[in-house]
């Protein structure tokens, strides 16, 4: 059954995307942890960050090429956090690769 990322690439669902190309797309997450939090997604169906071998080496550094571009884009000129949650332990809810940009507000460290 295709993931809720998997439906948004195929447009069947809406999202409010901010940037999109060959590779990925990139929208607002719909329960946002901090003012600004954005989903960057790569178009290829990669489970999570395990699932990823080498040949994905270049699409990886893509994804967070456009991750600082859309940190950039929004304003979050103050600095900002990238996340990508793997599997159980790591808190992964949907299994389609994603790396999340978070900013707006001043981060805490550790997270829970
Ligand atoms: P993770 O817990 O790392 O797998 O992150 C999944 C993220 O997807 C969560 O932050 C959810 O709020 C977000 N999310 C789930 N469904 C949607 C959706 N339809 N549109 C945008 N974000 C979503």
């Amino acid at each position: 059954m295709a993931t809720i990322f998997q439906r948004i690439i195929d447009k069947e669902i809406p999202a409010n995307i901010v940037f999109e190309d060959d590779l990925c797309l990139a929208f607002h997450d719909v329960a946002p942890q901090a003012p600004t939090h954005v989903l960057v997604i790569p178009k290829k169906p990669l489970p999570n960050l395990a699932a990823a071998k080498a040949d994905d080496q270049a699409l990886l550094g893509h994804l967070l090429l456009v991750a600082k571009q859309i940190a950039d884009q929004l304003g979050l000129s103050n600095g900002y956090r990238t996340v990508i949650n793997c599997g159980k332990d790591g808190g992964q809810s949907v299994d389609h690769l994603h790396i999340h940009v978070l900013g707006g507000r001043a981060l805490h460290w550790p997270p829970g």
